[in-house]
């Protein structure tokens, strides 16, 4: 495939991510506490996260392991870093749920690994035909900031993931008001921190196959991070009335 049409590719994702947002904004993403058995046959949603995030990592391994002599040192770091996550999204966070046998419609896990096979496809490909990283990038001043932004995206996003599991002592099913830290400014950290990771990853990566999943990302997670707060503010009548959805003071 030649690049022209690689990139018409992109922006054709793109404008579908455009209409998932506001299709997101309109229904909420039916799984976690949104879940319901209207959207058909469902699964263990345990199983459903390893099913659905598993297709990306390995579509990405193999583009890359298909072309590794394209491949050096910057390239390989990149590739190291989506695969750092997809390690733990696939195989770690699931595990540390506790969700008690919750379900989630098959639909939302046939629509998930759409999505990251395409992600995986495209980001993949890119490292496989097009990208042209030098080592010295690594110690560019752009790779540095995209560096930065990731690690502290990824370290919000695990620790308030963290935070809002260990909310339930074993057993407990419920949910309750997450205080401390970031919860004193949005209701949804771990959104906003998953969204600067892949900002950062973006701006390492500096490709339209990086920054098309990112604003994936933020066409997922943005509209979630507001029917959650819309939920917590139905649910709880002492929510805290200051605190926003996911942009702190503005959001
Ligand atoms: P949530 O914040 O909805 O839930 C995370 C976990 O914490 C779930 O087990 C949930 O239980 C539990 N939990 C959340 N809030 C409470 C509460 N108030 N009281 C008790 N337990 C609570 O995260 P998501 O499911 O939306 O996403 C999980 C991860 O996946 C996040 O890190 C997110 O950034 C990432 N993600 C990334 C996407 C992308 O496009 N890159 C898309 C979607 C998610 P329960 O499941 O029962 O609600």
């Amino acid at each position: 495939m030649i690049y022209d049409t690689f990139q018409e590719l992109i922006f054709l994702w793109m404008t579908i991510g455009a209409l998932a947002f506001l299709l997101l904004l309109k229904i909420p993403a039916p799984y976690g506490r949104h879940t319901s058995s209207r959207w058909g046959p469902q699964i263990n949603n345990k199983l459903g996260w390893v099913f659905m995030e598993a297709p990306g990592m390995i579509l990405l391994l193999y583009f890359v392991l298909t072309s590794i002599p394209r491949q050096n040192a910057m390239s390989w770091t990149l590739i190291s870093l989506y695969l750092f996550h997809y390690v733990n999204r696939t195989f770690v966070f699931p595990m540390r749920l506790r969700t008690r046998a919750k379900k989630m419609p098959l639909l939302i896990m046939v629509l998930a690994i759409f999505f990251n096979l395409v992600n995986g496809s495209l980001i993949g490909y890119y490292f496989a035909n097009f990208g042209q990283y030098s080592v010295s990038d690594l110690i560019g001043a752009r790779f540095i900031f995209g560096a930065l932004l990731f690690i502290g995206g990824v370290y919000i996003n695990w620790d308030y993931d963290n935070r809002l599991i260990h909310l339930r002592k074993p057993g407990e099913t419920g949910y309750k008001i997450p205080e401390g830290g970031l919860f004193g400014f949005v209701s949804c950290p771990n959104h906003l921190g998953e969204i600067i990771e892949w900002t950062g990853f973006a701006i390492m990566c500096w490709n339209l196959a990086a920054i098309s999943f990112l604003a994936w990302t933020i066409a997922n997670l943005l509209p979630r991070a507001l029917s959650h707060h819309k939920w917590y503010k139905q649910h709880f009548g002492n929510y805290p009335a200051s605190r926003k959805a996911i942009i702190p003071f503005i959001l």
